[in-house]
């Protein structure tokens, strides 16, 4: 045995992240027989054509123009307020919710989500997502002494399971005072999945109608981290408008991140949005959330924060910054259609994708698969039920052939 000193809840936790494991073997092999023999379909941030990842445009002006001060400065532990109102409308857009909106800055996404469990969920207590969800949800609620509870996504026709949201939602509201439900649409991760306007009216009525007169809350999480290249600029932002007039004991946080919409990964800037038609619930929001900021990382990233409201000060730049993602989106668009039309070929089933980093390819050894597309020099990423290819770095090139390629290992395995 090993030896520990770690405290007795924090033994055995292992950050072994087979995302980064696979990219780091893709990355070594890249470097012994060159980038172009090597397809790495596992990491998650946007690629060029030519392998490189991207960066916009705008947004690397942006931060060669920084001052000094607005480099290192200590900002507002909520956040610059022209940061907080930047992110407002850069979210909503034409779709803003009516009731009280309140921002406070985060640690990207991720921050959005430590706050929330940490805040608005009981030790103890379960969580609520999809079947079909990004891995780091579990280690946030196991490492803040939750458990993450999974409905199915997807029904027999490949429709959102609305029955089965509503049994597990149903369920944890008889057991518990608050249900924290974490919602990754639009181009969830990792099948590019959304829900229609329908189902979001479908989630909406139900959720309000379970807790009606009753001393218990709902947290709806809206996980928006790929939402700049999930569709035209108003179109795929039109479902935030339902989140407005929502009864006080249902509150919606959107998770909100610049990681992706802005490239700005490793910045490690976003913020959590509530709405709320309640003004005290619109306070506690602010006063809760400030203070786990206050007592975790402190305050967020100075020249992040100035990066981005500098750009949207600026019309002119603001066009720039929707040109250069509407370009990327459609280059996505463009990868997953050549891998889609050439998996229908191929007879090989994928999830429903509609936009996003991320198709998913379902099955039940994923990782026997994997391993024999890494025999060909192919990484992708295996998953409980499934393989994930991440279209935002596979070009169009290297995409290519993959869909028959991957039925072959299939039939292999
Ligand atoms: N939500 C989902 C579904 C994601 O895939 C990610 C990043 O991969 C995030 C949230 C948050 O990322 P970040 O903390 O970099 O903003």
């Amino acid at each position: 045995m090993s030896m520990s000193v770690a405290a007795p809840q924090a033994k055995g936790k292992c950050a072994e992240d087979n995302i980064f494991a696979a990219n780091n073997r893709a990355n070594a092999l890249a470097e012994k027989i060159g980038v172009d023999k090597v397809t790495n379909g596992t990491v998650g941030s946007l690629l060029d054509e030519d392998g490189n990842l991207v960066m916009l445009d705008v947004v690397q002006k942006s931060y060669k123009a920084l001052t000094p001060k607005e480099i290192v400065s200590y900002a507002p532990i909520q956040g610059y307020p022209d940061y907080l109102e930047a992110v407002i409308d850069q979210c909503f857009g034409e779709s803003r919710p009516d009731g009280y909106i309140r921002a406070c800055a985060t640690s990207g996404g991720s921050g959005v989500l430590h706050h929330v469990i940490h805040n608005y969920s009981e030790w103890g207590d379960d969580v609520l997502t999809s079947d079909w969800h990004w891995g780091a949800y579990n280690s946030m609620c196991i490492d803040n002494g939750r458990k993450l509870r999974e409905f199915e996504l997807l029904d027999e026709k490949d429709q959102f399971n609305f029955a089965s949201f509503k049994e597990h939602v149903t369920n944890m509201v008889s057991k518990q005072y608050n249900t924290v439900i974490i919602m990754n649409s639009p181009a969830n991760n990792p099948t590019g999945f959304a829900l229609t306007e329908e189902d979001w009216d479908h989630v909406l009525a139900f959720l309000q109608n379970i807790i009606k007169d009753k001393d218990k809350n709902i947290i709806l999480v809206s996980d928006v981290a790929y939402l700049d290249y999930s569709g035209e600029k108003h179109e795929c932002r039109k479902f935030f408008k339902k989140f407005g007039n929502l009864p006080a004991n249902l509150l919606v946080i959107v998770s909100y991140t610049l990681s992706k919409g802005f490239t700005m990964y490793g910045q490690r800037i976003g913020a959590m949005i509530g709405i709320t038609s309640n003004a005290d619930v619109a306070k506690e929001f602010v006063d809760v959330n400030q203070y786990t900021s206050r007592a975790t990382w402190s305050n967020s990233n100075s020249a992040a924060m100035k990066a981005m409201v500098n750009i949207c000060k600026d019309p002119e730049r603001i066009v720039e910054l929707d040109a250069e993602r509407a370009k990327y989106f459609q280059l996505m668009k463009e990868r997953a259609a050549i891998f889609m039309t050439e998996a229908a070929s191929a007879e090989l089933k994928i999830l429903p994708y509609l936009s996003g980093f991320f198709i998913t390819i379902p099955m039940t050894n994923s990782k026997a698969v994997c391993d024999i597309m890494e025999r060909q020099n192919i990484f992708l990423v295996p998953l409980k039920k499934g393989i994930r290819l991440a279209v935002c770095s596979v070009s169009k090139k290297k995409i290519t052939g993959l869909a028959a390629l991957i039925k072959a290992a299939i039939t292999e395995a």
